[in-house]
């Protein structure tokens, strides 16, 4: 049975399969590296993965779920790791059971930005001051968001994630539309005002 803690009681480094350091630690694309191992940030760990707030979240609650393994991003994941994509999965979804009252989406950025893979957990009220861009909308509401299900879904079927960046960095160019109604703002402080509706009185 895997070990899960909180992680205000347990610090360990992230594992590197090379037994090196982590690749790219000190240019800000490793950012999530230094953050798996930062008290401030980390949520919890077990042998396999750690958790992390993610530094500037793009809704009220927003998670990280990585591997200690050294896995840079999706296009590296291999049927081999289908087992480690499931159990991210399940401890991503456990904690959106902390937050029974929100909704939640799990799933990966079809192109990601940050090295070292990182499973997004996070609450669709998208109430945050760090979403700003259009860039960042989009990433978590057309298909550049891959649910992570259907990631291991393809995995099953073709031993690895075929990825088309180009085609996927289109939909972060898309205009703005609301994922819970037809509404469709016209920019960013629109759209923020509009998701404000969308919020239950208590938390407006
Ligand atoms: P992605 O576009 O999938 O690579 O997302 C990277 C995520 O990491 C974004 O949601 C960022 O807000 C978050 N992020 C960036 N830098 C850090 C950091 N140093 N520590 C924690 N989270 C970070
Ligand atoms: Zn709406």
């Amino acid at each position: 049975m895997r070990r899960l803690s909180l992680l205000t009681m347990k610090k360990s480094a992230p594992t590197n399969s090379s037994g090196g350091p982590p690749a790219k630690k000190n240019h800000w694309s490793g950012g999530l590296l230094a953050s798996m191992q930062d008290p401030e940030l980390k949520v919890l760990e077990d042998d396999d993965v750690i958790v992390i707030k993610d530094k500037y979240p793009k809704a009220k609650f927003h998670y990280l779920v990585m591997p200690k393994k050294d896995i840079p991003a999706l296009k590296h994941v291999t049927k081999e790791n289908i087992d480690l994509l499931e159990h991210m999965e399940k401890v991503g979804e456990n904690l959106t059971k902390e937050h029974k009252d929100h909704d939640f989406i799990v799933g990966y950025h079809a192109v990601p930005s940050m090295q070292r893979l990182h499973l997004h957990v996070i609450s669709t009220d998208f109430n945050s001051p760090c979403l700003k861009t259009k860039q960042h909308w989009n990433s978590f509401t057309t298909p550049f968001f891959i649910p992570s299900r259907n990631v291991r879904i393809q995995l099953e079927k073709d031993g690895r994630i075929k990825l088309n960046t180009e085609a996927n960095n289109k939909y972060l160019l898309e205009n703005l539309k609301c994922h819970k109604c037809s509404k469709l703002p016209k920019n960013m402080p629109e759209l923020k005002r509009h998701l404000l509706e969308h919020l239950p009185s208590e938390e407006k």
